[in-house]
């Protein structure tokens, strides 16, 4: 089955739907049991789609598990109630005090926060590396290393990892590898072949893709699905049966909404080449991004999602910039179907293993779902109040 096949099919087993088109959303905490037989069987099968209790999901959520287990390459998957929570649970479930995880330099910001905040507190130690390392990261390997996570291409710079380099090497040494597969979706790209043991999703972006949803999905191989399924259920990861519901409706139209943020960012960031302002672009598929050549082998697509690197720029003509727009809208997250525009500062204090000269500003945009022609003339308008206020 070919993907946009996969993301209209999947999930729909008559099972889950009784016979209507979509998954139907299934409210409960408490299954009811009318012999202690039937208890024991769901007792025995409660981690193998049996309803069972409420934190352990009910056919809303086994419904929207299957589809995107099946869309990542992986054996199962874990719901989370956003997507920073999919990483911290992935994470906690292998870690413990002692342990050393290696981290890429240019992860979301909040991963960085919770290794530098609450794992060093739990006793786990963080080395960070360059996203360009490749073979390299077999010499930060140390006795008590357990996890390798990625995020490729990395938050708001972009760099492209060369992932099936990371994780052979990783597995010679017997490294849990985790990646942040958010950017390419479930669609863009094959973690698990590419030897990635955990994929992590912010579903909240594109797969729900309208904005109104926080929600996280951990999938895994075969070799660690028990242990990052009975650990996040311990910590009481859960999600509610409406999220799970519109996440399962944003998914269904993934394909052809990715293809179209992918247009329309293509032809914003060919615009932006043009520009005279602008240095740099910091998008995958174009050879100015570091790592391009692992985009062009390891994913079959782009988005709408991608920065630039001005020449010049202060505090003063950035906010001229991209206060004022008249269809970009200032915010974080990204993957709904509007476009957003960020003016990003300090990324050097956000890097540890690599340097970043903020004397050349950032911007990052979102392409959403708007008439391109539109999106170009807003930015001209921003490029004329950023060259008034320089
Ligand atoms: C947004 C984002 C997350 C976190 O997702 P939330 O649902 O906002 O917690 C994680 N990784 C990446 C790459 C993201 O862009």
């Amino acid at each position: 089955m070919k993907k946009e096949t996969q993301i209209v099919s999947l999930g729909r087993d008559k099972k889950w739907t009784k016979g209507v088109i979509n998954p139907p959303v299934f409210r409960a905490s408490t299954m009811l049991f009318e012999t202690m037989e039937e208890m024991r069987f769901a007792t025995k099968n409660r981690a193998n789609g049996e309803m069972f209790y409420g934190r352990r999901g009910g056919p809303t959520h086994f419904a929207f598990q299957a589809a995107i287990a099946e869309l990542e390459g992986g054996v199962g998957t874990a719901l989370y109630p956003s997507g920073s929570a999919a990483i911290s649970g992935a994470l906690l479930s292998f870690l413990k005090a002692g342990d050393h995880l290696l981290m890429v330099d240019n992860a979301y910001e909040p991963t960085r926060a919770l290794c530098d905040n609450l794992l060093a507190g739990y006793g786990i130690e963080t080395t960070y590396y360059d996203p360009l390392i490749g073979a390299g990261i077999k010499d930060l390997i140390q006795e008590n290393t357990k996890v390798l996570f990625l995020e490729s291409p990395g938050s708001i710079t972009m760099e492209i990892q060369d992932v099936p380099t990371l994780s052979r090497i990783a597995h010679e040494n017997d490294l849990i590898v985790m990646l942040d597969n958010t950017w390419a979706s479930p669609i863009n790209s094959r973690p698990f072949e590419m030897g990635v043991d955990i994929s992590i999703q912010a579903a909240t972006k594109y797969i729900v893709g309208h904005s109104d949803v926080m929600m996280g999905t951990a999938t895994s191989n075969e070799k660690y699905w028990d242990q990052l399924r009975e650990h996040s259920y311990l910590m009481g990861y859960c999600t509610s049966p409406d999220d799970v519901y519109l996440a399962s409706r944003g998914l269904r139209t993934l394909g052809v909404r990715m293809a179209q943020h992918e247009k329309n960012a293509l032809k914003v960031a060919n615009w932006l080449a043009t520009r005279p302002e602008v240095d740099h672009l910091r998008h995958p598929a174009f050879e100015s991004c570091p790592g391009h050549e692992f985009f062009e082998r390891d994913f079959s697509a782009s988005n709408g999602l991608f920065s630039f690197v001005l020449k010049e720029g202060n505090l003063k003509s950035i906010t001229a910039l991209v206060e004022n727009m008249a269809h970009f809208k200032m915010g974080f997250s990204w993957g709904g179907y509007e476009s957003l525009i960020l003016g990003v500062f300090g990324i050097d204090k956000l890097r540890t293993a690599t340097t970043w000269d903020s004397s050349k500003p950032l911007i990052r945009l979102h392409i959403g779902l708007e008439n391109v022609d539109d999106l170009i003339a807003d930015l001209e308008a921003g490029f004329e109040r950023f060259n008034a206020a320089l």
